[in-house]
């Protein structure tokens, strides 16, 4: 079998927090337990909330960490361009191939219409769509147009997509009920998340996909475009969350634990150790290099629940 390539995909809108490099720890060693190499993708969609400074910086980070990619980023390589912002006609080719095929239909709904109290909502909170605009006549498509740009959508079939997460196991989802019709190219033409980053994977050669369970429920979604666009899909594990010793969900506006405080405090070892710890790959918070846990990592290791940073880890 061929060896694995993993990816890392960050949207570098701020510092990396401790959850990011949880993340990027879990997939460097997972790709490269496996003899396997790293992509690096710029996930910059939103090219005003992603300015290059971050991403300069993220490298630098990741680099500092000795999580160190094999391609991609402002290292180049093969498949690039590796920053979203520049690879906006790469999806418009996609984009054209759904529209084609008559999948695609242009929204109307404003935010508050889509968050009305009676639509249903998956359990990450967004609104299921109700499927408003599916069938608007060419003229109202017209009138409208002229009031407000629409948001695209992919109509969805009536399928049930399940798939079996290398460390969450099976997660089955109906598209109809669960998901409803999705975006894929925003109002202000922005090709949104769920059509990039399958174009992305598929196009860099990615065979392993490791991200924050928070995206769980995006890979239905994203399955179901790599069989539209018949492009192959990668195999998907998806890691706890990593939370405050409150509970809270880390942010980047934590600046508690954010690379720059880190890096003030603690070595990258430091950092490596005590993140490992947290994650059970080590049974003590010690320093150790990234490169030295690679031939003892398993994913059997990492808990399924969401990970409590113990208290006082990173003070
Ligand atoms: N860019 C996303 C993030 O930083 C990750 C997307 C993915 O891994 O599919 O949260």
């Amino acid at each position: 079998m061929a060896a694995v390539t993993g990816r890392f995909a960050p949207s570098p809108s701020g510092r990396m927090h401790l959850g990011n490099l949880l993340c990027s720890l879990l997939a460097w060693l997972s790709a490269k337990q496996d003899g396997g190499r790293v992509v690096l993708r710029i996930e910059d969609l939103d090219a005003e909330r992603c300015p290059r400074k971050f991403a300069d910086l993220l490298e630098a980070d990741l680099r500092w960490l000795g999580l160190v990619w094999d391609e991609g980023g402002s290292d180049g390589g093969p498949n690039g361009p590796y920053y979203q912002s520049e690879r906006s006609e790469i999806y418009e080719t996609y984009f054209k191939r759904l529209t084609e095929r008559g999948l695609i239909y242009p929204c109307f709904c404003s935010r508050s219409q889509l968050h009305a109290a009676s639509a249903p909502h998956r359990s990450d909170g967004t609104p299921v769509y109700s499927g408003a605009c599916r069938d608007l006549s060419p003229e109202e498509v017209r009138r409208r147009s002229a009031q407000r740009p629409p948001a695209w959508r992919l109509r969805v079939g009536e399928e049930t997509v399940s798939f079996t997460d290398g460390h969450l196991g099976r997660y089955e989802e109906s598209l109809p009920e669960d998901c409803g019709d999705f975006v894929v190219r925003r109002g202000d033409g922005v090709f949104a998340y769920q059509l990039a980053v399958v174009v992305d994977d598929a196009l860099m050669g990615v065979t392993q996909v490791v991200r924050g369970a928070d995206l769980l429920q995006s890979t239905p979604r994203q399955l179901y475009l790599y069989k539209l666009l018949g492009l192959p899909a990668p195999e998907f594990y998806h890691l706890p969350l990593l939370l405050a010793p409150d509970g809270r969900r880390l942010s980047k506006r934590d600046g508690d634990v954010s690379l720059e405080t880190l890096q003030s405090r603690f070595t990258a070892q430091e950092v490596v150790g005590r993140l490992a710890y947290a994650a059970h790959l080590l049974e003590k918070p010690e320093p150790v290099a990234a490169a030295e846990l690679v031939k003892s990592f398993s994913w059997e290791k990492v808990p399924k629940e969401d990970i409590l940073l113990p208290r006082g880890l990173f003070d």
